[in-house]
């Protein structure tokens, strides 16, 4: 296990973010977590309110976009790792407006691997850059099989395009300059904290407020999902334990399809919200397809569960009841 001084954590206000940010400085308390975040939209600082006053957490307002200022950051700071998450996030702003996917997500991931670059140099012992990406990178699955580390890319989405290009940079510095890389690809998060713009905090919020559900085509599309607490907690064993160079997949075993998933949390929420059974039905609302929408992912975990002996503890049941609590109690 390598110990770190300084990590920098980009996009921390975010949701995958900020509990990563929460455990890496409740766990590490001598350790200096740096959070870098733009607070774009899709930010929340407050989710961090907790950590604000903990001595070894810093935040810094700053975007990725600007080279000069990450490289003044790594010689103010002398950051020994970095765990970057910072990213445009939404497959459909991403269908709406590619631009901005482009920039942050591959422009602004090769300015951080150029500013870690240039402030190591050749001094890579016990350094260490982990770029958190997506399952999204590999394209479809029919009904059947898993996407495994050997998986070939088949990104479909401006979105997952984005974060592919950005995963074969990151590759690209361990192999052109031997930056110590490690890099994740993981499947549907939810949890506390996600922005209301994405399926499971949508689709409550809007039960709970008698609001229409918008479902893509018949809503057959199945998407597995890890609670947000587990991938936090694997990308911590991976930053810490992770070899150089390689790549760890992970995801929760959880497949449902769309409807099932939005039948679910009906039932749920018209529970804990006392109405009659089933009475949230009528708000489903079929709408035209995403564009491109991918059909199916799934995770083959073996090797991190074989390598760093990880695997997701929070069953879905529980992770689904704490989620509902966070929004509903919001
Ligand atoms: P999010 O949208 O909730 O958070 C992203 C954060 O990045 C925000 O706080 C935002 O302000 C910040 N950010 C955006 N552009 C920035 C810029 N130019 N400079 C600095 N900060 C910027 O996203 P998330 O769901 O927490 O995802 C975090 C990472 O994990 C992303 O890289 C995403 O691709 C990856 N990922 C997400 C999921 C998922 O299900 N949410 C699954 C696998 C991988």
């Amino acid at each position: 296990m390598i110990s770190f001084k300084s990590i920098l954590i980009t996009g921390g206000a975010g949701f995958i973010g900020s509990h990563v940010v929460r455990r890496m400085v409740n766990n590490y308390p001598s350790t200096n977590i740096i959070n870098l975040d733009a607070l774009t939209y899709a930010s929340n600082i407050k989710l961090l309110d907790d950590c604000k006053n903990k001595s070894n957490y810093k935040f810094i307002k700053q975007n990725i976009n600007d080279f000069e200022a990450l490289k003044a950051l790594f010689s103010k700071y002398d950051f020994d790792s970095v765990i970057h998450l910072a990213a445009e996030s939404h497959v459909d702003n991403s269908i709406k407006n590619p631009f901005i996917f482009a920039q942050t997500n591959i422009q602004g991931t090769l300015n951080l691997l150029e500013a870690a670059k240039q402030h190591w140099g050749n001094n890579i012992k016990n350094k260490r850059f982990y770029h958190v990406s997506t399952d999204e990178v590999f394209g479809s699955l029919t009904k059947k099989g898993c996407f495994t580390e050997k998986s070939a890319y088949d990104p479909r989405s401006p979105y997952s395009a984005s974060k592919a290009a950005s995963d074969h940079l990151v590759r690209s510095y361990f192999n052109t300059y031997g930056l110590p890389i490690v890099l994740s690809n993981c499947s549907n998060n939810f949890g506390p904290g996600q922005h209301r713009e994405k399926l499971i905090p949508l689709m409550i919020k809007n039960i709970a407020e008698e609001k229409p559900l918008p479902i893509y085509g018949k809503g057959n599309n199945i998407r597995d999902w890890l609670y947000v607490e587990d991938h936090a907690h694997a990308i911590d064993l991976i930053f810490h334990k992770g070899i150089s160079g390689e790549t760890y997949l992970l995801g929760g075993n959880n497949e449902y399809k769309n409807l099932d998933l939005v039948y679910l949390l009906i039932k749920e929420v018209d529970s804990m919200l006392k109405r009659p059974k089933g009475s949230s039905v009528n708000l489903i609302k079929f709408v035209s397809d995403r564009l491109g929408h991918d059909y199916r992912y799934a995770i083959d975990s073996s090797k991190i569960l074989k390598e760093l002996n990880w695997k997701a503890s929070t069953s879905f049941e529980v992770g689904i009841q704490k989620t509902l609590n966070y929004y509903l109690k919001k």
